[in-house]
């Protein structure tokens, strides 16, 4: 099946607005094993996008239209479908109707513009919006289906959940010969990419139905697997033993899958102890907090954090007496031992964790250079675990890293 996308929107053709819809169906239609043959991005111009309309028919069985569907003045998609038919707009009587109801319901007026977008093509196919306004449309020119979708991310993933992927899968599931797929994303922290390769390499020869795929979006590296075999339970089970294959090789350093997020799993893990945590953060300046707090129910485990970046603030905010800061320098094993300690004592935490380093570029020392952290976790009625990093990479890098390891103690 030959399936090309289309984007209109100056925004996508001027800089203001990255195109995000186009990978997020390219992913889902690569799940079924369809591979997008191209992509284009249309400005705001009739004649480009009826053009781009007719030439993509010419070469595609479908295409996946986004954008310019709204009641605006630049929303003008649905004439150039007309346009690339060579049919004209009519009014769609079931789309008319929900345009009401949703303008009443908000105690307006329907207006002659929100109207506008029950206007479709003559013959096409009308899918109500269950998320926006604009309907989805489908429309026949030669061999070719053209899906119109609206280009809100939101409204666009829901339609292609709704109506693309299943129509696409039916499709599919008539032509005879093709082949399954399953995939799995496995998360791993703390092994280096060229490290993970090496372990990875016998299991890709065990395995010859499963193609192991790497990608690193630092701070971790991923192991994409994906299986192909003629019948989906095939595919199913190819995948199942690979999977297995690389848990049992890669260990504890495969934290999670698929949608799993590593502040996510932590954040599971503390609220399953039913343990609470504190932490002082220095050189990650609250990063560790962000991201915990963007899990939903971090409040269940998390009591606070304190970014306490100057030597001041560790001594009044975690209570590091002043004489170990000039003995030791805020980047050191005791500091991050007491940073631990203090902030966990004075929130009565189950746990204390700490980060303090050199995040670069200038700074450090000869036994402490850019790229040093220390990671400390203090643990209510045990002893407190200090350990030392040695990073590479930028300020950003080098903050990442700090506060994935810091969170790597917790999983431990
Ligand atoms: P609306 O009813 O909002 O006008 P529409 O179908 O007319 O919907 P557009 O006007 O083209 O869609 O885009 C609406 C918003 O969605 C824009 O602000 C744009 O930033 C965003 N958007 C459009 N296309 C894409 C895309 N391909 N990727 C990411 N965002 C997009
Ligand atoms: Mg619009």
């Amino acid at each position: 099946m030959r399936v090309e996308l289309l984007c209109t929107g100056d925004e996508l053709v001027t800089g203001l607005t990255t195109d995000t819809n186009s990978p997020y169906l390219e992913a889902r239609l690569f799940e079924l094993g369809v591979k997008v043959g191209r992509v284009v991005l249309v400005g705001d111009v009739r004649e480009d996008i009826t053009r781009g309309l007719q030439e993509a028919a010419s070469r595609a069985d479908v295409v996946i239209v986004s954008g310019g569907l709204g009641p605006t003045a630049d929303d003008f998609t649905a004439e150039c479908a007309a346009a690339a038919a060579g049919v004209p707009l009519v009014e769609d009587a079931g789309t008319l109707r929900l345009l009401r109801e949703r303008a009443e319901k908000r105690g307006r007026e329907l207006t002659p513009n929100v109207a506008r977008m029950a206007l479709v093509p003559e013959g096409s196919e009308v899918v109500p919006n269950p998320v926006g306004a604009a309907p989805l449309f489908i429309v026949r020119l030669g061999d070719c289906r053209l899906f119109f979708l609206p280009g809100v991310p939101r409204e666009y993933r829901a339609l292609v959940e709704g109506v693309v992927v299943p129509r696409v899968r039916e499709e599919l599931e008539r032509r005879p010969g093709r082949t399954w797929r399953a995939f799995r994303l496995l998360r791993t922290v703390g092994l280096p990419e060229s490290v993970l390769d090496a372990r990875v390499a016998p299991l890709a020869r065990a395995h010859p139905r499963v193609v192991f795929g790497f990608r690193t979006h630092a701070p971790e590296n991923q192991l994409k697997l994906m299986a192909e075999a003629p019948s989906q339970a095939e595919a199913d089970a190819a995948l199942a033993a690979a999977e297995a294959a690389a848990r049992a090789e890669l260990g504890r350093s495969v934290y999670g899958a698929d949608a799993d997020t590593y502040p996510g799993v932590v954040a599971r893990l503390l609220t399953q102890a039913r343990a609470t945590l504190a932490i002082a953060e220095s050189c990650t300046g609250g990063l560790i907090a962000a991201q915990l707090t963007a899990v939903p129910g971090a409040s269940g485990f998390l009591v606070g954090s304190a970014v306490v970046y100057t030597e001041q603030m560790k001594t009044a905010w975690a209570g590091v007496p002043p004489d170990m800061l000039e003995r030791h320098g805020a980047v050191s094993r005791p500091v991050a031992v007491a940073l631990a300690e203090g902030i966990r004592a004075s929130c009565r935490t189950t746990y204390g964790l700490s980060v303090t380093g050199v995040a670069g570029p200038t700074g450090g020392t000869p036994e402490d250079p850019v790229g040093t952290v220390y990671c400390a976790l203090a643990v209510d009625g045990g002893p407190t675990r200090c350990e030392r990093f040695s990073l590479s990479g930028d300020r950003e890098l080098i903050r990442l890293f700090a506060a994935s390891h810091a969170l790597e103690l917790l999983r431990e």
